[in-house]
């Protein structure tokens, strides 16, 4: 078994990235947010962390957090409960914006390094939920854009749910996909209640 308290160490040490993230506009160093703890159920695989993620080093404070903990039907301390709860993006650390100031993508050298480790040190996973394409694509396999991977839930629950990115960006999707807030939540909200109980 993957002795997680030192791939946990490893993770916060790692500095893969710190020349790529020189280079953006925000020219900040390498901050991995690592947040999983062995015995965990619910794994929520997002993208990476934000700015503000990267200054508090704790993820989804922001409120893309509070859409997602929302459609998760789980309070903050219930969701920052690393006995229950693993938050693993597929990228540690903030990547720094693009020139429209959108988040960068993930580093694929984070996903590739860390993520099957940390799958292997999270055995006690019930449920994943797979937050925005990249997640979608690393765990499904799949080629499939987020909206057609969504509307296909019933074919993945009730071991997996993929949900879009919960960021602000995404609220005129929301709009034209209500199905998702009338018949997708309230399943993955009464699916987490079951494992988390
Ligand atoms: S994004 Fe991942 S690979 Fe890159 S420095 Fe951070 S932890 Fe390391």
């Amino acid at each position: 078994m993957v002795e997680i308290t030192a791939l946990k160490q490893q993770i916060t040490d790692c500095r893969l990235c710190a020349e790529r993230f020189a280079q953006t506009r925000t020219a900040h160093g390498p901050r991995p947010v690592v947040w999983f703890e062995q015995g965990a159920r619910l794994l929520v695989a997002g993208q990476a962390p934000g700015l503000r993620v990267h200054e508090s080093g704790k993820p989804f404070t922001d409120p893309s957090g509070d859409r997602l903990r929302d459609w998760l039907g789980l309070s903050a301390a219930e969701f920052y409960d690393t006995r229950r709860v693993a938050i693993v993006p597929m990228a540690f650390c903030f990547p720094g914006y693009d020139a429209r100031k959108a988040d960068l993508p993930p580093p694929r050298i984070c996903g590739a390094t860390w993520h099957g480790q940390v799958m292997a040190a999270l055995p006690d996973v019930r449920l994943r939920v797979l937050v925005g394409g990249h997640a979608q694509r690393y765990h499904l396999g799949t080629r499939d854009g987020v909206t057609q991977v969504v509307r296909n839930w019933r074919s993945l629950a009730p071991k997996v749910f993929a949900l879009p990115h919960p960021s602000w960006r995404n609220t005129a999707w929301l709009k034209r996909n209500p199905w998702f807030e009338t018949e997708l939540l309230p399943v993955l909200r009464a699916r987490v209640k079951e494992i988390l109980t």
